[in-house]
This record gives structure tokens, C-alpha cells and sequence, in this order.
């Protein structure tokens, strides 16, 4: 190995980008930034659009993935936004070079123009099927003579740039993950390399691009495999150093199938609306396929830059299993990140349902203080941030919305019961200083004896008048939380409801 490591990510821009290339970011940064780094050498992360499939683009999705990336905390040092000494690191930018060098392979004999209509090899291909001969183009422009070809240019005959396989002995692929695969080249077609547009396809492009970039180690999903000996023989053929391959695992559905859309929200856009915390879809991707000593479940990106090393992912696929995700989720939002934290975080999803003021989301925010405080007391029962607003909303907003009356009156107790209660609430109020738990504790179980009732049948009726649920944290703190004005209020209407 060399000194330095440069690894890439080469997304298409045509979506959003799903789990699998997200991983595959996480891996390329822990390796760069992680383990190239801990050995002394100089370790890059390059981003690199491969925007030549022109067909299939998706206006803003580059600027989506990118977003999804920086939120995720996964940063490049080399990329169409930041720059860097190899630009332009978008493809379509580089399309002259693709041209030169097809037309070098060309006109050394490794490379030959074909000018089959789409119509031929739609013919090609349905005698294929009768025959049951493996599909493939039969090569039939490798032969032309050079007159023939002139004389196609001359008439104007649009036409395509393929590779010209070597037709005997094997290419070999050496991968990182896998060890060497090993082809017989005369089962391998004579791909495409540079389409009748002028824009090269994925195999050229991104040869071209791996070796200007002094690309060392190529990290992408396993469909690749099977043009990979394309791949090396382009090297080959251009007298270039291969980088060394690393084909990455796979993700399955829990039925086996590749993961996608119909198995739930799969995209980084779905999780990050669905109220994951980007810490816990690190530390999921990083436990897919790869674990430190077998056991530990919690990693933060620290760890992982620790201790990441690429040899160890395993290259059988994993499958993605949402329930583990949903309790690293919980996990890392009950007890790894601090609070100021976690309300920082929660702060967005209040803004956004109209629970706080709409202004910058930092600790000068005219709520933060007391969105700090909820954050504290709810923090235990948070296992999305989208569940924040409504755990909290009793809290933030002065009206409840309306409540089921029957909540209010205990099993075993009448209704009358239940008034009485909060009657004797009603009298209490204004002399207690609720933020002072003992006192307000001390009260209560006062006025329980009292009623001669047993302290659970008090509580309640008070806690279902302060919060509208059956449920809420504890209920001293719930009362100063709510807050005696509002208090007064809520048991005024539950004795109304009642009445
Ligand atoms: N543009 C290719 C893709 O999105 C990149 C594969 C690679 O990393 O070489 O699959």
C-alpha cells in the first residue's frame, strides 16, 4: 500500500440516496479519515457526481445527497462544492477526456467503432433467445475494414465505442473483500464504452476518472462485479496502476430481495423524516457487516474512527432489520447524547408544529430553557424526535385538546369521587409553590388521608386534568412543568367535564 489512500464515493444524481450508498460513504470516511490515518499515511475522501447517464438525472438530487451527507456528519475533502486539486469532479464536465482517450483505444486497435442499429441488435438478441446462446453482441463491427468504417463516417452513420476484449485467457480481479474472481474472457462482451452522444458510459468514465483522480482503492456496491474485468482490462489496456477493488456487501430486505422503497423508507431523507438520529444510523450501518469484538452495540463515530478497518466488513450481505434501528435509536436518544443536546435536536420538530416560537434553533431561542427542562423530563420516553411535540405538547400549549371525561375518574371510583378530588386540588393551588416537590408532595398525600383515599387515587384525577392522558412523567414534575396559572385552569375545566 501507499503512503496515502484516496478513496471516492460516485453517486449517480438520479434520487435520493438510499441507505446502501450511505453506508458506502461511512465506510469510505472511516477508512480515509479512520484507519488510513491511524497507520500514518494520508487518507482522502473524495465526492464525485457521475452525471453521465443523462437520461436518468434528477434535477437537485446531487444538492439533496450532499445535504443528506453533511447531516449525517460524513464530510469529503475533495468534491464539486468544496473543490480540490483534481476538478472538475463532476463528469459531464469532463467529457472531452472520455472522447480522447476512446479515440487513443481506438486507434491502437483495443477499441473499435460499432455502427449496429438499435434494430440489429434487437435481432441479435431475440436470435440469441431462440437459440438459448447467453446474450451479448456478436461483435460484428470488430471485423470492419477501415475502409468500411470511413465510409460509414463519411455517410454521417451514428455509432458507439466498444471495447475489444481480449478472446482467450482470464482476467483476474483482485478484491479486497473477496479475494481474486476470475473470468474466462471469452465470456465477456464487447461493452460500450463511449455512446453515439459522445458521453461515455459508466465503465469508461469511470476508469478515466478513478486513475486522473490517483483513485487507490475502489469501494462500490457488488452489482459491479460482474463488469469488473472490463474494468481491469481497461487498465490494462491504457498502461494504467489499477487501484485495488473493494466490492461492499449488499443490504437485504428481511425477505432476502435487495432492500428497497416497498420494505418502508429507506432513503437518508426517509429516516431523517421519520426522527432518526443520524449518530444511530451511523452506529446501524457501521454494526451491518462489520462488529469490533462480537458484543459491543453502541459506537459513536469516534469509536468507529478508532477502530473501523475496511478488511473486516464481511462481503455476505446483511439484512436490514428495522427493529434493531429503532432501538439503537432509542438507545441514543434515552442515554447518548446530552440534553441540551436532544432539545437542540427536538427543537426543529416544536417549530415546525407550532408548539414554539419560529426563530434560529440555538440555546439564545426564547424557549430553549424550557424546552431544556421538557427535553429532561421526557427524554426517557423519546424513541423518535417526531414523537417530541406531542409528549410535549400539554406542556407548551395553553388549551388541551378536548379528552375522554371517563379517564378522569379512577377504576373503583365514582365520578363524584374524582370531584371531590379535584375540588380539594382547586383549594390547595394557590398557596402551594409547586416547584417545590416536597411540599406539593407532602400536600397531596395530606389531602389523600383526608379524603380517606388511598395517594393513587388522588393522582389520577389530577394528573388527567393537568395533561389530558392517562400518562405522563412524574407528577410533581408534571405540575410544575405545567404551571400553576394553567393548572387552575385545567382542573376548573375537569371539574366542568365532570359537572
Ligand atoms: N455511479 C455509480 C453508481 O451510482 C458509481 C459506482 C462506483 O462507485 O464506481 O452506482
Amino acid at each position: 500500500m501507499t503512503d496515502h489512500i484516496r478513496v471516492r464515493f460516485a453517486p449517480s444524481p438520479t434520487g435520493s440516496l438510499h441507505i446502501g450508498g450511505a453506508r458506502l460513504v461511512m465506510y469510505n470516511v472511516l477508512f480515509a479519515h479512520g484507519e488510513a490515518r491511524r497507520e500514518g499515511k494520508t487518507g482522502k475522501f473524495i465526492l464525485r457526481i457521475e452525471d453521465t447517464d443523462r437520461k436518468r438525472l434528477i434535477e437537485g438530487s446531487a444538492e439533496n445527497l450532499m445535504e443528506g451527507l453533511r447531516w449525517l456528519g460524513l464530510n469529503w475533502d475533495e468534491g464539486p462544492d468544496v473543490g480540490g486539486p483534481y476538478a472538475p469532479y463532476v463528469q459531464s464536465e469532463r467529457k472531452h477526456r472520455y472522447g480522447e482517450v476512446a479515440e487513443q483505444l481506438v486507434s491502437e486497435g483495443k477499441a473499435y467503432r460499432c455502427f449496429c442499429t438499435p434494430e440489429r441488435l434487437q435481432e441479435v438478441r431475440e436470435q440469441q433467445q431462440r437459440e438459448k446462446l447467453p446474450p451479448g453482441y456478436d461483435r460484428h463491427c470488430r471485423n470492419l475494414s477501415a475502409e468500411e468504417v470511413q465510409a460509414k463516417l463519411d455517410a454521417g452513420e451514428p455509432h458507439v465505442i466498444r471495447f475489444a476484449m481480449p478472446l482467450e485467457g482470464e482476467t483476474i480481479v483482485p478484491d479486497l473483500l473477496r479475494g481474486d474472481i476470475v473470468y474466462q474472457n471469452d465470456k465477456i462482451d464487447d461493452l460500450v464504452i463511449l455512446k453515439s452522444d459522445g458521453f461515455p458510459t459508466y465503465h469508461l468514465a469511470v476508469v478515466v476518472d478513478d486513475h486522473e483522480m490517483d483513485i487507490t482503492h475502489v469501494t462500490r456496491g457488488p452489482e459491479w462485479i460482474p463488469t469488473a474485468p472490463l474494468h481491469v482490462q481497461l487498465y490494462k489496456a491504457l498502461g494504467w496502476e489499477m487501484p485495488i477493488f473493494a466490492h461492499m456487501p449488499l443490504i437485504l430486505n428481511p425477505n432476502g430481495g435487495k432492500l428497497s422503497k416497498r420494505h418502508g423508507g429507506v432513503s437518508l431523507n426517509d429516516f431523517r423524516e421519520a426522527g432518526y438520529l443520524p449518530e444511530a444510523l451511523i452506529n446501524y450501518m457501521a454494526l451491518l457487516g462489520w462488529s469490533l469484538d462480537g458484543k459491543t452495540e453502541i459506537y459513536t463515530m469516534d469509536d468507529l474512527l478508532q477502530h473501523f478497518t475496511l478488511e473486516k466488513v464481511s462481503p455476505s450481505p446483511s439484512t436490514f432489520d428495522r427493529a434493531k434501528l429503532d432501538w439503537l435509536n432509542a438507545q441514543w436518544i434515552n442515554h447518548h447524547i446530552s440534553t441540551e443536546d436532544l432539545a437542540l435536536r427536538v427543537m426543529p420538530w416544536l417549530i415546525e408544529a407550532g408548539m414554539i416560537t419560529e426563530a434560529p434553533v440555538n440555546s439564545d431561542h426564547p424557549q430553549y430553557g424550557t424546552v431544556v427542562a421538557l427535553t429532561g423530563l421526557l427524554k426517557d420516553r423519546i424513541h423518535f424526535l417526531t414523537e417530541a411535540p406531542d409528549l410535549m405538547s400539554y406542556f407548551l400549549i395553553d388549551e388541551l385538546p378536548d379528552y375522554d371525561t371517563a379517564l378522569l375518574v379512577p377504576k373503583k371510583m365514582e365520578a363524584a369521587d374524582a370531584l371531590k378530588v379535584l375540588h380539594a386540588t382547586s383549594e390547595l393551588l394557590p398557596n402551594l409553590n409547586l416547584d417545590d416537590h416536597e411540599q406539593t408532595e407532602a400536600a397531596f398525600r395530606e389531602l389523600a388521608e383526608g379524603l380517606e383515599m388511598k395517594p393513587g387515587q388522588v393522582f389520577m384525577p389530577i394528573r388527567v386534568a393537568a395533561t389530558g392522558r392517562a400518562q405522563s412523567p412524574g407528577l410533581f414534575d408534571t405540575l410544575a412543568a405545567v404551571g400553576k396559572e394553567r393548572l387552575i385552569a385545567r382542573i376548573d375545566l375537569a371539574r366542568e367535564k365532570l359537572g
